[in-house]
């Protein structure tokens, strides 16, 4: 059998315990045996990012920024106990923070959906992608106890030395709490971006929430700025774009059927995307994906390393640890490297995988945390390694026919 051609490469990012020994697995059963592989490799292991001082890291994005496409495995984030048990020389940031803020992208959660889980709200038939914008609100704030009667004010002073503007927040009577919030123009422009050249990939509509009618500057900037970057650079391109307040959104959503992007600001979406995805199911079904404005693109699984699972992993025991994300993490990235570079049969292939691993759970085979969650009596609870082995043996015999 021929294998299937790349013109470029993606972006290959390793990385640490049993997401790393999946990797291997996923890449040598399923990906090798199919196609000409090109990546450009980075090791951001633990142990690799503390010889290079985390320059392996920065290295990484740089890379994707060159190729726009990359994909990457989990990683550990150095505390103190992992500093103890890795002899690390100092404490890198997370390297997720790392090439998010190189890439100035916005992260956005789907679930991978099965009919043998079904998830906890009985109208969602199709996958709700949750884009948390993550700059400023809450998370960038300036707080203040107040310890007795005074008044608190909100004070602008322009750089260029014009006159400052001050507003009156509250003249308080007693004790209380007080605190300030921004956001950057720029900020909400490049997010409203990424939302939606998402939605011109997945063919969704985007739905954006916000509170205006009460936050009548502040959320309407949000407003305001997703409608005109809408207009501006996407109206054309036949996505469909919404708006609606978002006790509104939550009450719609809960009764939709799903396929929708819905855009949060910061704070909905830190909540939202927790309630979005325990809903689904499992962690280890939900990829995640960070598009940048410019355009480019990182595909990962939503999950961590799964450390617990690689402690017995190390003890010699086969674990059933869902790989499904991981490989969802590889085809996202095939498929995104085939559509930018117009490579038809490997865009084929990424479709026949993440088939292949759809209908081996719909056959009943699946790993042990799918399992809890099936409603269906027949189920054979496979490791790991037997789960990929019936996804490779699915495959060939479709690469056989195709
Ligand atoms: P985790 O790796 O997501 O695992 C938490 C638990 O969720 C596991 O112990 C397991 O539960 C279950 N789980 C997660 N993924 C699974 C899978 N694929 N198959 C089966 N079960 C799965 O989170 P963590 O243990 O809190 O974090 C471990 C390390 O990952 C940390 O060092 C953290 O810094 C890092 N991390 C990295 C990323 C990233 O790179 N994107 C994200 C989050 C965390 P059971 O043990 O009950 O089976
Ligand atoms: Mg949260």
């Amino acid at each position: 059998m021929k294998k299937i051609e790349m013109k470029n490469p993606v972006v290959e990012i390793d990385g640490d315990e049993m997401t790393r020994i999946l990797w291997r697995l996923v890449k040598e059963n399923l990906i090798l045996p199919f196609v000409e592989l090109k990546t450009d490799y980075y090791d951001l292991s633990i142990e690799n990012r503390d010889r290079t001082q985390d320059a392996v890291t920065r290295g990484a994005a740089a890379a994707i920024r060159r190729y726009g496409v990359g994909v990457k495995c989990a990683t550990i984030t150095a505390t103190a106990a992992r500093q103890e048990e890795y002899h690390l020389s100092t404490l890198y940031p997370s390297p997720n923070g790392t090439i998010r803020a190189l890439l100035d992208g916005t992260v956005f959660r789907k679930p991978i959906c099965v009919s043998a889980v079904k998830p906890s709200v009985s109208s969602w038939k199709k996958p709700i992608i949750i884009a948390r914008h993550a700059y400023g609100d809450v998370y960038k704030n300036a707080e203040l106890a107040i310890p007795r009667a005074g008044r608190v004010e909100l004070v602008w002073t322009p750089q260029d030395g014009g006159s400052e503007q001050r507003i009156l927040v509250a003249d308080m009577p007693g004790p209380g709490i007080a605190q300030g919030i921004h956001n950057l123009d720029n900020s909400i422009e490049n997010f409203a971006r990424c939302c939606f050249r998402l939605a011109l990939d997945e063919k969704l509509p985007v739905l954006f929430a916000a509170k205006d009618t009460i936050s009548k500057t502040y959320d309407g900037r949000f407003r305001m700025i997703f409608q005109s970057v809408y207009d501006a650079e996407f109206s054309a391109h036949g996505i469909d774009y919404s708006y609606t307040l978002i006790d509104d959104a939550v009450a719609r959503i809960m009764k939709s059927d799903g396929g929708v992007i819905w855009a949060c600001k910061n704070y909905d979406g830190d909540v939202m995307s927790d309630m979005v995805a325990s809903a689904a199911g499992s962690l280890a079904m939900m990829t995640s994906v960070l598009v940048s404005p410019a355009g480019v693109y990182e595909f990962e699984a939503a999950h961590g390393t799964v450390q617990r699972h690689y402690y017995r992993w190390q003890r010699g025991e086969k674990t059933s640890t869902n790989p499904v994300a991981l490989i969802f993490a590889w085809t996202g990235a095939l498929a995104k490297r085939a559509a930018l570079d117009g490579t038809t049969q490997l865009a084929a292939f990424a479709a026949r995988l993440e088939t292949a691993v759809l209908t081996t759970i719909e056959a009943g085979d699946m790993t042990a945390d799918l399992a809890a969650l099936a409603n269906r009596a027949q189920r054979h609870i496979l490791d790991s390694w037997q789960f990929i082995e019936a996804i490779a043996g699915r495959l060939a015999a479709e690469e056989g026919t195709s």
